[in-house]
């Protein structure tokens, strides 16, 4: 309850937008730094599934400096500077490829088998939860980079629930405002592609009449939770048709961590494990 309490507060809100500032900057930097090779036509599964993932330690670590004191303003027991300080740049590499080459295809839990493969558990570590969303939001912009590189395929062709660049399901989506067509994004690399409103992105389920929808009452009726009966997951979704554009997905995922909170309290997962708030 503790977490939750915390997790809803303005306070973590604000941080959250502040790691998002720091997490695009680097995505900047890292698409300057790093080119990726570029793929030209839609891949059959997801883009990362077959290249690699271009990743530099000293990115890593410098995106990790900047973050730490973000994350101590709200758990002053994350101080991963002396951690940080072991690991050379070999354990970075192995880690970025353990993660990126896990069997395990949800990132969250690539990462926490990664840690384990490269033995960073078995350091001193203050909070395991605290440093896995601290690599996993320094990770982010070398997905986004990536991502961003990718100007050679054509995604209005992309049929697939999940993200076409690097195979995450998404956590929200929006509503566009031009024809009502639901784009989801992905919250690892910030790809976008429509999805019909009809089938569930996770298990492929189609409702008659589309997925059911849960609208908090006194909210924003504008935020929506979409959720399927048949896998038990759920995606938030914002109605942009009335607005004269589509909306930031990331930081609309920010402000619905309510959402999030309302979902899972009635029993439903997110398709991707790192918004997982209630275990
Ligand atoms: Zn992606
Ligand atoms: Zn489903």
């Amino acid at each position: 309850m503790r977490a939750e309490t915390q997790i809803l507060s303005g306070d973590v809100v604000s941080i959250n937008l502040r790691i998002l500032e720091i997490q695009r900057r680097y995505r900047d930097v890292i698409a300057r730094e790093l080119p990726a090779p570029v793929c030209a036509q839609l891949p059959a599964t997801y883009i990362l599934e077959t290249v690699t993932l271009p990743f530099a330690p000293h990115l890593f670590r410098e995106i990790c400096l900047r973050l730490i004191p973000l994350l101590q303003e709200s758990n002053p027991e994350a101080d991963y500077v002396p951690l940080l300080s072991r690991l050379d740049d070999e354990i970075l590499w192995q880690l970025a490829g353990a993660v990126q080459h896990s069997p395990e295809p949800d990132l969250a839990m690539a990462l926490d088998l990664a840690v384990r493969e490269v033995r960073i558990d078995k350091l001193p570590v203050p909070e395991a939860d605290a440093l896995r969303m601290l690599f996993l939001a320094a990770l982010m912009p070398f997905f986004s980079a990536f991502a961003r590189q990718q100007t050679g395929i054509d995604l209005s062709r992309w049929q697939l629930g999940w993200c076409p660049v690097c195979g995450q399901y998404p956590v929200n989506g929006f509503n566009r405002p031009q024809d009502g067509r639901r784009i989801l994004g992905c919250w690892l690399c910030e790809t976008q592609w429509a999805y019909t409103r009809f089938t569930c992105p996770v298990c492929g389920c189609r409702g008659k009449d589309g997925q059911l929808l849960l609208v908090p009452r006194g909210g924003d009726r504008r935020r929506r939770i979409q959720v399927c009966e048949e896998c038990r997951h759920y995606l938030k979704i914002t109605d942009c048709t009335q607005a004269g554009s589509g909306c930031d997905l990331q930081l609309e995922n920010s402000a619905t961590i309510h959402l999030d909170v309302l979902a899972q309290r009635q029993g439903y997962r997110p398709a991707s494990h790192y918004r997982l708030l209630i275990q």
